[in-house]
C-alpha cells in the first residue's frame, strides 16, 4: 500500500505508554477465567487480526482520536486527500495475543470478527476444531516469517505482505542466485499457503494481498 499523501502521527514510547496509562491487557482484567468467552479465548490464542498476517492497517472511524490512538503507542497515519487515517499492523499494543490497550481500541478492533470467531462463537463449529485452525494458521505465519529472514528481510515491524513484496523486489533487482531462488520460491509458496487459510478460514475477501 503507498504512504503517499500521508502524515505520520509520532507515538511517544511505542512500547510503554499504554501500561503507563493503566491500560490493562486482557490478562490483568477483572475478568475471571470462568467469565471469558468461548470468543475471547479463541482470540487470546490466536492474534492474527492484530499482528499484521490479515491486514497491513486498520482505518479508523468515527468516534476515534487520532492523537488519542498515538499517545496509546499506535502508529497512526493521518489520511490525505486519498486515503483515510489508520493504524499500522502489526499492531504495537499486541502483546502476545493479548491487546495491551482493550478498553481504549481503535473502533475496529471493537467491532471486528474474523469468520472463524463468528463460527466459534455461534456454535458452528467446535472450538477444538477452531484451536486446530488457529494453530495451523500460526505454524504458516512463522514458516513465513522464518523464510523472510532467511532471505535477509529483518523488518518485523511491517506487515508480512508488505515484507513479502519489497523482499520480491529486492531479490528482482539484485538477480538472486540458485539458492537464493530456492528460498524465494518456498517462501513465494508459503504465503500462497497462509493467504489460503487466511482466505478460506478467517477473512474472505482478504484485503492484504501478497501477489
Ligand atoms: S483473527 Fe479472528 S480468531 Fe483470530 S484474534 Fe482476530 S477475531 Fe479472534
Ligand atoms: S488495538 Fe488491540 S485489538 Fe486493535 S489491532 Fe491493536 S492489539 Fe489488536
Amino acid at each position: 500500500m503507498s504512504d503517499r499523501n500521508v502524515r505520520a502521527v509520532a507515538p511517544k514510547n511505542r512500547h510503554c505508554v499504554a501500561h503507563a496509562l493503566g491500560c490493562r491487557p486482557l490478562s490483568e482484567s477483572l475478568k475471571s477465567k470462568s467469565e471469558i468467552t468461548r470468543g475471547e479465548e479463541l482470540c487470546l490464542k490466536c492474534g492474527l487480526c492484530c499482528n499484521g498476517a490479515i491486514f497491513a492497517d486498520v482505518q479508523l472511524m468515527a468516534g476515534d482520536y487520532a492523537e488519542s490512538l498515538a499517545e496509546l503507542g499506535l502508529a497512526v497515519k493521518l489520511g490525505g486527500s486519498a486515503r483515510k487515517a489508520r493504524f499500522l499492523q502489526p499492531c504495537v499494543a499486541h502483546d502476545g495475543c493479548r491487546c495491551r490497550i482493550y478498553d481504549k481500541r481503535p473502533s475496529y478492533c471493537r467491532q471486528f470478527e474474523c469468520d472463524l470467531l463468528k463460527r466459534c462463537s455461534g456454535g458452528r463449529l467446535a472450538k477444538e476444531a477452531a484451536l486446530e485452525i488457529v494453530g495451523t494458521a500460526q505454524e504458516r505465519v512463522a514458516l513465513v516469517k522464518k523464510l523472510l529472514l532467511d532471505l535477509g528481510d529483518t523488518e518485523i515491524n511491517l506487515a508480512l505482505g508488505v515484507r513479502f513484496r519489497r523482499t520480491a523486489k529486492r531479490l528482482e533487482r539484485g538477480g538472486p542466485d540458485q539458492s537464493t531462488a530456492d528460498l524465494f520460491s518456498e517462501l513465494t509458496l508459503a504465503v500462497h499457503d497462509l493467504n489460503g487459510i487466511i482466505a478460506e478460514e478467517f477473512y474472505p475477501g482478504n484485503r492484504q494481498t501478497f501477489a
